[in-house]
């Protein structure tokens, strides 16, 4: 398929020219960007005959203020079909491709479940062929790293460009400029390949980077005002520095609103100028060349801008540009918290966006006058406006201005329409539609998880799964083959003796990898509930140290969660656990059957060596408040049963792999719905024993917060609440018992290795809907209207 020997040639010559050494002295990170380098060359072709094909017909774009990608290298190479060649090549070389992998930086440019969402559909796009573009910022600094330090959380910036970013080219000669009132900044787009699985289309991700028009000012420089000289410079690149570090909650910060303006501005004045140059200046057929979805309320602000620009620039009546502007858009909601529901306080937007903020308030009013000719009264018509006593609401202004909003699994759609945006829906019932998300099996399983993949293969006979996951429906043939069911047993174990391996190296701590893995690995966030599984923690340790001869399988509770710098309660419950850690690893009593161990930096990278190694997933969210989830569907397929609540996905994935084969437990959403009026958690507390002992650590001096006053914040936050929010806001205590008694059943199911075996190959066998091959195939089918453009 390709010259090995072409492509060793141009890997020691890339070392030259670019490092100025032969490949017996260069640095792995060298050789890496030169392997990567060389790969990018094979590439080149394809990737512009896929762009000139696909700018025929009608295109989808994907605007997403976060794209969190991990690693390139090695999925690269699977998705190219070359890894083994590639791996053989490279020992020849004396090189061991796992060095390779291990020293790429992750590109972290999201927070969580929504930017990793958006580089799953990437990739998805890209194996299925079509016409999709992403969108977004190329932030110098992605999400902090994250260490620990006595326990307690710190952040370092996050440099992954600094040996450079082999897989993305600066295209100069196709900047555009964008303008706030001001500043005036060029945008400079870096284009990425996204290589599909067993195709030769090589789609693109598009990120802008904010650049000044001058480089320094000379004159400033020889007066020596050496600061000034730069000031313009840094000030623009201000805008594409970092990456805002909240995820779910929202903060109305004037550079992050200049951020999402930057980058909507530039891609849409990037797409109207490709479509002047294919098809003239006759807007009206527009929308039949794009599809532009919004993730999230981030790039909301393209509604107004794409008018601005019809009306302003291209002289439209309001009338066709509306038209224009609600054909081409479409908006994913990705949650239902109100700390996460973006606002704008219009005085920011005046400020900054003086005109867009204008046709704002042109959209509100003409809208406005639509509820009134419906007979709306005045309080409906202020709980509905887009601006509200001095607020924008992103939400409203994305759902009024767009043909589709889409929720992210059917339970959360349900929310939608018939709780928290009912009004909408009953003026919009059309635009309604549930798209529940995926996860790409080519990372998610080929790529982290090569032994069960070639297990999988040798059983179906074919590798046609990786692209078609709904075949591994056919595993389920093999329920009563107690050889297969063993060889599931044998590569989980060595999966699990792999990331004990890792984590002695990385976080210098040994565990058991004999003993049941319990995995919580997810954003630290109260509505997640990791404090839950930490007084589950607590409870169980409690009760080994009153009965030492109890007979339990021995646990390892391994969690992995950055928390946002500001979230001090986030960081709270950390440090926590990293006590109740030490607490538990300083205890000759109990050290060989429990063990906590908090990893740090959790990451896509770490993801791949955490999923495939678990024995247990905890998605254990307050009823109807995750939206979806995705950590879940790796897990399932990677066969590691959900212990779980009826929340997000987690509905649907029990729907699939069956609820004998998961852990279910908690108030569902009604109840949660029926109690949250005269919910007291104290009634819980008084009357519970085993729930009162482990609360009462984090004040009795059983667990030291090093005189933060942390852990008193905790218990208040928990019992006596605050003036924003009820005690136990996400009713810890209205589910603790049934939390420890599934727990219980956990610890009893684990033991029959065989009957354990059935539920991971039910999980494996049904998780074939939790592909994103299948999320996008029904956006592209239900909401872009675009087909498949194959090279
Ligand atoms: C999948 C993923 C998430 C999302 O996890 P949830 O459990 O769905 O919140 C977050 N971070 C990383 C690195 C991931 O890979």
């Amino acid at each position: 398929m390709f010259d090995t020997k072409e492509l060793r040639e141009n890997i020691e010559r890339i070392l030259k020219t670019d490092y100025g050494k032969t490949l017996a002295k260069a640095q792995t990170h060298e050789k890496y960007n030169a392997l990567s380098k060389a790969i990018m060359g094979t590439i080149v072709d394809n990737w512009d005959e896929t762009e000139k094909a696909y700018s025929t017909g009608k295109a989808a774009y994907y605007l997403s203020a976060e794209f969190l990608m991990g690693r390139a290298l090695g999925n690269n190479l699977l998705n190219l079909g070359i890894y083994e060649e590639i791996k053989e090549l490279l020992k020849k070389m004396d090189i061991n491709i796992n060095d390779l992998e291990e020293i790429e930086e992750d590109a972290g440019l999201g927070n969580g479940g929504l930017g990793r969402l958006a580089a799953c559909f990437m990739e998805s796009c890209g194996t299925l062929n079509l016409p999709v573009r992403g969108y977004g910022i190329r932030y110098s600094h992605g999400l902090f790293k994250q260490s620990f330090k006595d326990g307690f959380q710190r952040e370092e910036g996050d440099n992954w460009l600094k040996y450079g970013d082999p897989w993305s080219i600066r295209k100069e000669d196709e900047a555009v400029i964008v303008e706030f009132a001001d500043e005036k900044v060029r945008a400079i787009p870096y284009d990425t390949p996204i290589i599909g699985y067993a195709t030769r289309n090589i789609n693109t991700l598009r990120l802008w980077k904010a650049e000044s028009f001058k480089d320094f000012d000379f004159n400033l420089f020889n007066d020596q005002k050496y600061n000034e000289a730069v000031e313009d410079k840094n000030k623009a690149e201000d805008i594409s520095r970092v990456l805002y570090p909240n995820d779910s909650t929202e903060e109305g910060k004037i550079l992050r609103l200049k951020q999402q303006y930057f980058f909507v501005s530039a891609s849409l004045k990037d797409i109207i100028r490709q479509y002047k140059k294919n098809h003239g200046i006759d807007f009206n057929k527009f929308p039949e060349f794009h599809a532009i979805q919004l993730n999230d309320t981030h790039p909301v602000v393209a509604i107004p801008e794409l008018m601005r620009l019809l009306v302003d620039e291209e002289n439209i009546t309001w009338e066709i540009a509306w038209d224009i502007t609600v054909k081409t858009f479409s908006y994913t909601n990705h949650t239902i918290l109100a700390e996460a529901l973006e606002q704008w306080w219009n005085g920011l937007y005046k400020k900054v966006l003086p005109r867009v903020y204008e046709i704002i308030e042109d959209i509100d009013r003409r809208f406005i006058m639509e509820l009134l000719q419906k007979g709306y009264d005045s309080e409906k018509i202020n709980s509905m406006a887009i601006i509200y006593k001095d607020m924008i609401r992103m939400a409203f202004l994305a759902i009024h201005g767009t043909h589709t909003t889409n929720g992210v699994a059917q339970l959360h759609t349900d929310i939608l329409k018939f709780q928290e945006l009912r009004d909408w829906y009953d003026i919009y019932p059309n635009r309604f539609q549930n798209k529940t998300n995926g996860i790409t099996p080519r990372r998610w399983l080929a790529l982290c998880n090569k032994e069960l993949s070639q297990m999988i293969t040798a059983l179906l006979g074919t590798d046609k799964w990786i692209n078609e996951l709904t075949l591994l429906k056919e595993l389920e043939k093999y329920l009563e083959d107690e050889q297969v069911l063993n060889k599931i047993l044998e590569v989980k174990s060595e999966k699990k003796h792999q990331l004990a391996e890792y984590i002695k190296i990385h976080e210098g701590v040994e565990i058991n990898p004999n003993s049941l893995f319990d995995i919580q690995i997810k954003r630290l966030h109260e509505y997640k509930r990791q404090l839950l599984n930490a007084f589950g923690i607590l409870d169980l340790y409690f009760r080994l140290k009153e009965n030492p001869e109890m007979d339990i399988v021995p646990r390892t509770f391994i969690f992995g969660a950055k928390a946002a710098p500001g979230y001090i309660r986030a960081k709270g419950i950390i440090k926590f656990i990293n006590e109740i850690g030490t607490l538990i690893g300083n205890d000759p009593q109990v050290k060989d059957k429990i063990k906590v161990v908090f990893v740090q930096n959790y990451r896509v990278s770490y993801g791949e060596r955490l999923f495939p190694a678990a024995d247990i997933s905890e998605q254990i969210s307050t009823a109807g408040k995750e939206a979806s989830g995705t950590g879940n569907m790796k897990f399932m397929l990677n066969g590691t049963p959900t212990l779980g609540t009826f929340d997000g996905a987690n509905v649907e994935i029990v729907q699939e792999a069956g609820e004998e084969n998961n852990f279910i437990f908690g108030a569902r959403v009604e109840e949660i719905e029926e109690i949250k009026e005269s919910y007291n958690p104290k009634e819980y507390y008084e009357s519970n024993p085993r729930l009162k002992k482990v609360v009462d650590t984090l004040i009795d001096g059983t667990l030291s917060d090093g005189g933060t006053g942390m852990f008193e914040e905790l218990y208040n936050s928990l019992l006596e609440g605050a003036s924003w929010h009820k005690p136990d806001n996400y009713f810890i205590f209205r589910d603790f018992m049934d939390y420890v008694k599934t727990q219980e059943k956990v610890d009893r199911d684990y033991r029959d290795r065989i009957a354990w075996a059935k539920k991971c190959l039910m999980n494996i066998a049904n998780a074939g809907k939790f592909s994103s091959d299948r999320t996008i195939q029904e956006y592209a089918r239900e909401i872009w209207n675009i087909e498949p453009k194959k090279i």
